[in-house]
């Protein structure tokens, strides 16, 4: 907090958008719309979205979507590899200065400037779900009630729940012993609450090792993620369930490939 944007360099212009209180502005993004030359002064973070708020007022939004990462880079840092670069801010804090590098190589986030917090919140964050990482069985159960599509399209739907992405969607159900494909509104109260306790267990727990490994993912000081050793279902397909020792099964679901294991994920209540 209190650092300061100084330049802004866009490698890739279709990724970004203007939000609401910016419509009548025809012209094309500048660096301005981007905080350059501002001073950040709040952050905010809601599912997989990263508010960076200004002190004129303005907004930027970082969805970092399926595949995106923010990485921060100390001034003497190296940025090895630029592929898939998309925006570079060039920061001037108190205590450090550096880059902060946004990276999404299959395209599905992006950057929205809004003209104030509250033009983000009502058109963009009002849309989502409640957030995974500190959900409550009541409000999972709420949101899940609603929809008879399978509980792995119903975790992966930011308008649901946000903030879970397909990895751990997998590990998450796994854990809870619900079958991926489980119509959402047929789970039963103990089902949903051992969900809840998994997703906020599993995510926080996500994010204090760093994030996972698969998809090149790094954390914000360019850490490669260490999660990726836990992964008790994701990317285990056909290896040996970790309970049951039974081969884990793969299929696919909301477009997504899914792998979670026939006999100890139950597919009736
Ligand atoms: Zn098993």
């Amino acid at each position: 907090m209190g650092s300061e944007i100084t330049t802004v360099r866009i490698l890739r212009r279709d990724i970004l958008h203007r939000g609401s209180g910016y419509e009548k502005e025809t012209a094309r993004i500048k660096s301005e719309c981007l905080l350059a030359r501002s001073r950040i002064i709040r952050l905010d973070r809601y599912g997989k979205q990263l508010a960076l708020s200004s002190e004129s007022g303005k907004v930027l939004c970082i969805h970092l979507g399926m595949s995106g990462q923010l990485q921060y880079l100390p001034t003497k840092s190296r940025l090895e590899n630029n592929r898939h670069v998309h925006c570079i801010w060039t920061i001037r804090g108190p205590k450090s200065s550096g880059r902060l590098i946004f990276r999404d190589p299959r395209r599905f986030g992006g950057i929205w400037v809004f003209a104030t917090l509250d033009e983000l919140h009502i058109s963009r964050w009002s849309r989502l779900g409640p957030d995974a990482l500190d959900i409550r069985s009541r409000s999972l159960f709420q949101q899940l009630i609603r929809t008879r599509k399978s509980i792995k399209s119903a975790l992966l739907d930011q308008s649901l729940i946000a903030g879970v992405g397909n990895i751990y969607a997998d590990e998450c159900l796994f854990a809870s012993g619900i079958h991926p494909s489980r119509p959402s509104n047929e789970l039963s109260t103990v089902e949903v609450t051992r969900l809840a306790k998994h997703l906020r267990k599993i995510l926080q727990n996500a994010i204090r090792a760093g994030g996972s490994t698969i998809h090149s993912y790094r954390d914000g000081n360019g850490e490669v993620g260490t999660y990726v050793s836990k992964h008790q279902v994701y990317g285990r397909a056909h290896m040996p369930c970790v309970k049951c020792r039974r081969p884990l099964c793969r299929t696919t679901i909301a477009q997504r490939t899914t792998v979670f294991c026939s006999t100890c994920q139950r597919a009736e209540n």
